[in-house]
């Protein structure tokens, strides 16, 4: 018996199986799953959400968030206070903290967080064009919001010794952050109680 699937099937459930979280037998599921239930205008709609996704989001120049524009909704805001910069490891934790709804400063991105095991240096995050912000004198406060884990504590350790020789208050956001806690899973309270209880470094 022929066990394998047909290959334009095969190739679909390997897109799947490339998404983080999902295993073989769920990518299984999911081809078969468009295949048999979804209706043409359902599939022509997700392949077009993500062929979108790919041609018309960039990443922001200024911050690293995703946007539709060269600059995003947040630092095209004029509302919004621009001197006031809050470092985050993920576009995932910009939105989990914009969802709170109480912070009116802007974001900087970085794209990860320094980890010795899997082999991420300082090269591999966005950091220059927050250093050169700082330099070009536009920022008066950068708030740390990288995870309580020990990637975090490195990455914002580094950021405040790489910061410290300019005129800039640096901050730690900390009371109420549980150690290896992950910003994107708090709650809104917790996030504002750590934003609340941010020290100076
Ligand atoms: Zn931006």
């Amino acid at each position: 018996m022929n066990n394998k699937y047909p290959d334009t099937l095969q190739k679909l459930i390997d897109c799947f199986e490339g998404l983080p979280g999902v295993g073989k037998k769920t990518a299984e599921r999911y081809a078969l799953y468009v295949f048999m239930h979804m209706k043409e205008e359902e599939i022509v709609d997700f392949s077009n959400a993500l062929l979108s996704l790919h041609k018309d989001i960039h990443i922001c120049s200024s911050c690293g968030n995703i946007s539709e524009h060269e600059l995003c909704s947040i630092c095209s805001d004029t509302t919004r206070n621009h001197r006031q910069i809050l470092v985050v490891e993920s576009i995932k934790d910009l939105f989990t903290l914009e969802r709170v709804g109480e912070y009116k400063g802007i974001y900087h991105v970085l794209n990860g967080s320094i980890s010795f095991t899997k082999g991420i240096g300082i090269d591999d995050l966005n950091i220059e064009p927050l250093v050169n912000k700082v330099k070009n004198n536009e920022v008066s406060e950068i708030i740390l919001a990288t995870n309580a884990t020990i990637e975090g504590e490195t990455t914002a350790k580094y950021l405040n010794e790489l910061l410290k020789q300019y005129d800039v208050k640096v901050t730690r956001i900390a009371h109420g952050l549980p150690v290896g806690g992950d910003i994107s899973y708090l709650d809104e309270m917790t996030l504002i109680k750590a934003f609340e209880g941010r020290r100076e470094y």
